[in-house]
């Protein structure tokens, strides 16, 4: 077998799978992320759905199987790749002229900036914040309000940034659903007085031990969950929010006062790989995630020869999607080097 040079942009767990199955075929693999580390979102989740396992623990897994053979390049923003020698010539500011005989993009995802829905109070009101700050909450042990008291009761408002044609987005971003329902749990085991309120327009527990969670969440720990889309958030003056949202199972207002609100973003093509994407002439859906040359046939190649994409750069996955999609990138690149081997 000729040993082959992949290039892999984004070393998240979809770069990381990818390239760990690449390089322990005996292939030569260069990772250029733009973090510090490793790992990509999964490194800021603290206890993931559905099972409540450490996030830490499946990236130390996925670490440890990394063979030492992988060149990593962290800090490292790619400014351009053109062609060349039958390949993509790889320009970044670190090391210039990188040859690669295939290019993988698994640049991820960036969550949906909150302060693009202005009546929402994001960035505005002090506790009016999004699922990524709440997670550090729990992560630190540090669930409170900005006053630094437990809140007495939080209302969790499900897709922001996500069904919303007001902001162009009109896909589901699939796992803020679940993950509205983890993190209500841990609402409630750090604050068992607390009061939760989980505001949806329809709950989307497509994965297996989804559902399960999802009747743990009422029975056993007493969240409550009511159909209905927020219409405007605003500020009591002693900082609590009052929300205002249409029951949509009853066909009444609703006003709520609470001393928390966590706005459940969702998921967006990282905004950092979208100049490579243009340049590289890759098309995109309406959804502006990358679109794959064939959904079902061929969901990680794209239609410029030679440049592969895998993870949630094609849209919004969950972890085990997720690596299995970069497994299958893995050998849809390998069979694709196999064909370059049988033509020459
Ligand atoms: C709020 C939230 C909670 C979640 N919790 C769970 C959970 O509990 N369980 C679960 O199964 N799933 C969960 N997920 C989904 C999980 O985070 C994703 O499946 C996973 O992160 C996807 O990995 P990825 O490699 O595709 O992308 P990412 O994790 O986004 O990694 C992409 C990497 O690419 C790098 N990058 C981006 N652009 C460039 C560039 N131009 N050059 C170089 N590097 C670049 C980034 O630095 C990053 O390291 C959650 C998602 C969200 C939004
Ligand atoms: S997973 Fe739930 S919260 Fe997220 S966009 Fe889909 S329906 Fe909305």
């Amino acid at each position: 077998m000729l040993k082959r040079h992949v290039a892999i942009i984004g070393g998240g767990i979809s770069g990381m799978e990818a390239a760990c199955i690449m390089a322990k075929s005996g292939h030569e693999i260069t990772i250029f992320d733009a973090g510090e580390k490793l790992g990509g979102h999964v490194a800021k989740w603290d206890l993931l759905f559905p099972n409540m396992r450490k996030g830490e623990e499946i990236l130390a897994t996925l670490l440890d199987q990394l063979p030492q053979s992988i060149h990593i390049l962290s800090n490292t923003i790619i400014q351009n790749i053109e062609r060349g020698n039958g390949g993509y010539i790889i320009h970044s500011a670190l090391i210039d002229n990188i040859f690669a005989d295939a290019v993988l993009f698994a640049g991820g995802f960036d969550t949906f900036d909150a302060t693009r829905k202005e009546e929402y109070g994001y960035g505005i009101y002090d506790n009016v914040i999004t699922s990524i700050e709440l997670e550090d909450k729990i992560k630190e042990h540090h669930f409170t309000t900005s006053q630094g008291t437990l809140p007495k009761r939080v209302a969790m408002i499900h897709c922001v940034g996500s069904r919303d044609e007001k902001v162009c987005n009109n896909y589901c971003s699939r796992v803020c659903c679940v993950t509205a329902v983890k993190q209500a749990i841990e609402i409630k085991k750090a604050s068992p007085e607390t009061e939760v309120f989980c505001f949806y327009m329809d709950l989307r527990m497509f994965g297996r031990h989804f559902e399960e969670l999802y009747r743990e969440a009422q029975e056993k720990y007493g969240i409550q969950f009511i159909r209905g889309r927020l219409s405007e958030a605003s500020e009591n003056k002693d900082k609590t929010i009052i929300v205002k949202a249409e029951d949509t199972l009853l066909g009444k207002p609703l006003k709520m006062t609470v001393d928390l609100m966590v706005l459940m973003v969702g998921m967006e093509l990282s905004k950092s790989i979208v100049p490579l994407v243009e340049k590289m002439q890759l098309e995109v859906g309406m959804d502006r995630f990358i679109m794959p040359l064939d959904e079902q046939l061929y969901p990680n190649k794209t239609k410029q020869e030679g440049v592969f994409v895998t993870g949630t750069c094609t849209g919004p996955k969950n972890i085990p999607e997720t690596l299995n999609d970069a497994r299958s990138a893995a050998l849809t690149i390998m069979n694709y080097f196999d064909q370059l081997s049988n033509k020459n």
